[in-house]
């Protein structure tokens, strides 16, 4: 009964390659640089996860730092409604 379920289901594993803009353009995140920051945020201004963009962590965690810095200087909006 119990080998019934045992059939294996595969599910696709979507594994994303490398894909980073700043890892192959070697750029710097800079909250200055509001174009690659607004890239990066939804249209309601959230920031768009890793998923998604396909930054890899490093860059992730430090163009979150970037948008936050350009948020409390007001380049980026909190919210958009
Ligand atoms: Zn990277």
């Amino acid at each position: 009964m119990a080998k019934k379920n045992k059939k294996k289901i595969r599910q696709k594993v979507v594994r994303f390659r490398k894909n980073c803009l700043f890892c192959k353009k070697e750029i710097e995140i800079d909250y200055k640089d509001l174009d690659i920051i607004k890239k990066h945020l939804t249209n309601r201004g959230k920031i768009k996860s890793r998923r998604i963009t396909g930054v890899c962590a490093k860059h992730q965690r430090k163009l979150t730092q970037e948008a936050q810095r350009a948020r409390f200087l007001n380049l980026v909006p909190y919210v958009v409604k």
